[in-house]
């Protein structure tokens, strides 16, 4: 059922040297079901010489060929779907349905970048002399190290590596060591639809080790990072010591603001099915719920209701609405914030205590009058855990918003466009999201501000961070 998984350096997949490997475990059972090859310095090497080398031939790739090649890559996801999300879902808990919803979205975002790869381009400026002639092109950064995070193993490297191979860039990137395998597959429909040998490598193995070689090493141009703020921190820190070119799409903590005048069926429907999608395991999960006093306790107790009804289990069953958390030390913390917020005073209106094993199971769990001081209203939780506190005004509701120096998502429910404007306005954040659930498309900007990070990885904003711009002004030619 699990694949056999090795690294994929220069067009080709090899065992790592040292011959090493780590278990690859179902968090449904707590059963290893495959091994993970584990990359050592001298694998490293092999991968940036193949992406040095390959740079040079894919940015050479006409845009037109590059976008036959993506769109034949999105295509064999697609006829793959189905073993790819059997293998994310033994990998990482997620319910099938999730799984393979994640990869045909995958499939499309590298259909978007494709396309997008087509519409790169330059200008001619006016001179203020006319025999002066000034271009702006637009050329691939060069080499790009990437790192991904194990919660939507294809969606966090499906934009990063199409984005890079839109623009003619090569890839390292580092897979999630908890996920490999259905990574892998992405590489893999890469690699047979005819991406030139080398421009997309996967190594896994030690994080940090990995990190530090690959960004302070001469060939690597681009470092692109998704996952914790304070990895993230590190990252971004190491990247600028080497000059390198940035992505960060870090942490968050959405706020949900539901004003009085909200429509209050349609915000619950939406709210409690996004916040337990892949157990809250999302950076953009719905999190800290800020709901007007008039509809509070109505909100609160209908919250609770669907979160106690939703069927929980191993991601394998076609009846699991909700799967484990991914790893155990997801378990430990979301246990830890429970724990410290009851202690604090918070009601435990819903779940509240682990599972005993096997597996990594939490309840989806309700949590109302969380005091602000307790851990879950100030670190992102990661987990199905809802925090519900009621809020008076207006200004209240942006003051909470913007408490935290997260800011990646934000949602909204109110039926006053005036309204809708205002909080849109005042909002620190990097998306919002008003009377429905609408991020992440392949066309629409996906990032962060604050602490969250910076650049986009979808909508054209996610083009530019893999260009570099070159300027060129002529004159004096006789012929
Ligand atoms: P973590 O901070 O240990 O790791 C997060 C990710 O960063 C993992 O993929 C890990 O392999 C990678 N990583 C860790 N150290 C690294 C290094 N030095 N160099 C390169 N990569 C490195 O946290 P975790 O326990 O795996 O996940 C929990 C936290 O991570 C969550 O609370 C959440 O905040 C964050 N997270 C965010 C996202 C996201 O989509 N933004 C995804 C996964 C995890």
């Amino acid at each position: 059922m699990y694949p056999t998984i090795n690294l994929s350096i220069a067009g080709e997949w090899r065992e790592p040297v040292s011959g090493d490997s780590d278990p690859v475990t179902n968090p449904a059972t707590g059963e290893t079901v495959g091994r993970v090859p584990h990359a050592s310095v001298a694998d490293l090497d092999l991968a940036l010489e193949a992406a040095d080398q390959a740079f040079r031939q894919w940015s050479r790739v006409s845009v037109f060929d590059r976008y036959k090649i993506m769109r034949r890559a999105a295509d064999l996801v697609r006829e793959r779907s189905g073993d790819i999300a059997r293998i994310m879902t033994l990998e990482q808990g997620k319910p099938l349905s999730e799984s393979r919803a994640e990869t045909l979205a995958g499939a499309d975002i590298i259909d978007w970048f494709a396309e997008e790869a087509r519409r790169v381009y330059g200008r001619i400026i006016p001179s203020r002399n006319p025999d002066v002639q000034q271009f702006v092109y637009k050329e691939p950064v060069g080499p790009v190290a990437a790192f991904t995070p194990w919660n939507f193993p294809i969606n966090q490297a499906v934009r990063k590596l199409s984005g890079a191979l839109a623009n003619g860039c090569s890839v390292i990137l580092k897979g999630p060591e908890e996920t490999p395998g259905s990574c892998a597959e992405l590489v893999r429909a890469f690699m047979d639809a005819g991406v030139t040998p080398g421009a997309v490598n996967l190594v896994f193995g030690t994080p940090s080790e990995i990190s530090e070689y690959l960004i302070a090493h001469p060939v690597i141009r681009k470092v692109t990072f998704t996952g914790s703020t304070s990895v993230g921190k590190r990252i971004a820190a190491l990247a600028g010591e080497h000059m390198k070119r940035i992505t960060m799409e870090l942490g968050g903590h959405a706020p949900v603001i539901v004003f009085e005048d909200a429509d209050l069926d349609g915000a619950l429907k939406v709210l409690a099915a996004s916040k337990y999608r892949n157990a809250g395991q999302v950076c953009v999960c719905p999190s800290r719920f800020i709901v007007h006093e008039s509809l509070y306790d109505d909100f609160v107790s209908r919250f609770a209701d669907f979160a106690s009804n939703l069927v929980v289990g191993d991601g394998t069953s076609e009846k699991t609405q909700m799967g484990p958390l991914a790893n155990e030390r997801r378990l430990a913390s979301i246990s830890e914030m429970v724990s410290d917020a009851r202690d604090k005073g918070a009601k435990v209106v819903s779940g509240g205590d682990p599972v005993s094993g096997p597996g990594y199971f939490y309840p989806p769990t309700v949590l109302a009058d969380v005091p602000v001081s307790s851990m879950l209203m100030n670190q992102e939780p990661f987990g199905p855990v809802a925090s519900i506190n009621p809020f008076g005004s207006f200004d209240e509701a942006v003051s909470e918003s913007n408490r935290l120096s997260y800011g990646l998502a934000a949602y909204v429910y109110t039926r006053s466009s005036r309204t809708a404007n205002a909080i849109s306005a005042a909002i620190e954040s990097g998306m919002v999201s008003i009377n429905h659930y609408g991020l992440a498309l392949p066309e629409v900007p996906f990032g962060g501000v604050k602490d969250s990070g910076y650049g986009s990885e979808g909508g054209l904003e996610a083009m530019e961070p893999y260009q570099v711009t070159k300027f060129v002004t002529q004159t004096g030619f006789q012929s």
